[in-house]
């Protein structure tokens, strides 16, 4: 409905995928990734620009590389998220390591929640992900209406 808050997209059967890791989970993640080829080859894989390396190394799968997290690589797939380019992110972050670019990972968890993607942190989460019957099907979710939310904020500040 046109002016509404939120508009249902739909997440198509072939998924786009975002694929992170810390350097401490790297190894957990590539061979998650092993584990679970058969399905993740079915899809369009993307990740930041070691992981995604480190991934296509040891499994073979094509995985496009952004630039490294450090670097920008998780803004930039914070921004993929927000022109509706992902539907789904795996992101094996590490709870007992500081990182440099804190702030880009706390982006990045955000905006996920801002447009409904499914999010896994952590391996379990994960293989519940990758084995949801919504892996093989369309999925509609409800994502903000940010053109009534511009508008809305236009005409509330224009008095
Ligand atoms: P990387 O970035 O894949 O380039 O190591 C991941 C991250 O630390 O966010």
């Amino acid at each position: 409905m046109e002016g509404s808050k939120y508009i249902t997209f739909t997440i198509s059967k072939t998924k786009r995928i975002a694929l992170i890791a810390h350097d401490g989970m790297k190894k957990q993640l590539i061979d998650w990734c092993a584990q679970h080829k058969e399905v993740l080859q079915k899809h369009f894989l993307c990740g930041t620009g070691t992981t995604a390396r480190l991934i296509t190394e040891y499994t073979g799968l094509p995985v496009k590389a952004y630039n490294s997290g450090p670097l920008g690589g998780d803004q930039q797939i914070g921004a993929k998220i927000v022109e509706g380019d992902i539907d789904l992110v795996i992101f094996f972050s590490d709870p007992l390591e500081a990182q440099p670019h804190d702030p880009d990972v706390k982006a990045l968890l955000r905006i996920a929640q801002v447009y409904d993607i499914p999010m896994a942190n952590n391996k379990s989460t994960a293989d519940f992900l990758i084995t949801s019957k919504y892996m093989d099907e369309e999925y509609d979710h409800n994502v903000i209406n940010f053109q009534a939310n511009v508008m809305a904020r236009v005409e509330s500040m224009s008095k």
